[in-house]
């Protein structure tokens, strides 16, 4: 059943399954020879592809607790005729999702409200960025890392702090101030919660589901390069917001990727490629863009 507090996700097929030969034949060769490709190989399973690992943690996890504490729903710019492979895929895994969406080649943006879509994995740079500009949560994914081995009886959810769980205030006066300033600036407003970002709903949803798991089943790491001279004001923010993090990693600067190897996350979301360029090689990694209006846009849009 669906519980009313369930986080609903959606995942495209290329985010689902590695589909990038198939997307490169779309691109280079058109609909036609893509939609021909597909169904001449129709019974022919596809590999998993960025978001697998964490979709199917999260199933297992509703089978564990008999609820739809996560809802699942698979969205495709595919018609339901190229689509077909994905769904034999689906079967193939024994991926409970119920619920699909094949827009015949029409951006998904539309449709995420009508499936109240509370976050948006995507590979496709377009669906995401129109996703973020009506404010609902919304990644990037990078291809998946060579060897990744997830932690089979625990989700691990790593995100960063700035322009991800927060808003991009702070970021906007490091971005155009410098280092000191932003220290500051965050020292004089210690007291002071931050305003939420992107995920800061996200990170809510899932605190309130781990309260119903019984802890232990979800492990969420924030993992910020804020160093510890700021790390006051993200405390307190948490805490006016009733959520806990079980671990935090404030770098002053250092590299995540390390980090990110040791906590082995299911997913790890940032709203810097330097960030998320090297993290993905570790762990399966995701963008978050900013919005078109935000003044930190035109300097990360890659
Ligand atoms: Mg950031």
């Amino acid at each position: 059943m669906n519980s009313d507090n369930a986080l609903v996700i959606a995942i495209s097929s290329r985010a689902l399954f590695d589909l990038e030969r198939e997307n490169r034949i779309f691109e280079n060769e058109g609909l036609e020879v893509y939609a021909d490709f597909q169904k001449d190989n129709e019974s022919s399973i596809l590999e998993p592809g960025p978001a697998f690992p964490l979709v199917e943690a999260f199933l297992k996890l509703n089978d564990k607790l008999d609820e739809h504490l996560i809802e699942i729903v698979i969205m495709s710019q595919n018609n339901p005729q190229t689509g077909m492979r994905v769904m034999n895929s689906i079967d193939y895994y024994n991926l409970g999702i119920t619920r699909a969406a094949f827009s015949g080649g029409q951006p998904l943006g539309a449709f995420l409200t009508a499936y109240n879509v509370d976050l948006l994995l995507s590979k496709n740079s377009q669906d995401v960025q129109d996703a973020v500009d009506n404010s609902i949560a919304a990644a990037q994914l990078y291809s998946p890392p060579e060897n990744f081995n997830p932690e089979a009886d625990e989700i691990r959810i790593a995100f960063d702090g700035d322009a991800v769980l927060f808003s991009d205030e702070a970021e906007i006066i490091y971005k155009q101030q410098g280092l000191d300033a932003f220290i500051e600036h965050e020292k004089i407003f210690a007291k002071q919660p931050l305003p939420e970002g992107p995920f800061g709903r996200v990170l809510k949803t899932l605190s309130r589901i781990k309260s119903r798991a019984d802890g232990g089943i979800i492990r969420i790491a924030l993992i910020t390069a804020r160093d510890r001279l700021t790390h006051e004001r993200v405390v307190l923010t948490l805490r006016s917001w009733g959520v806990t993090v079980d671990e935090a990693y404030f770098l002053g600067g250092l590299p995540k990727k390390e980090i990110l190897k040791a906590f082995n996350a299911h997913i790890f979301f940032d709203d810097q490629d330097k960030h998320t360029g090297p993290a993905s090689e570790i762990v399966p990694s995701a963008r978050v863009p900013y919005k078109r209006d935000s003044e930190l846009h035109e300097n990360n849009t890659k």
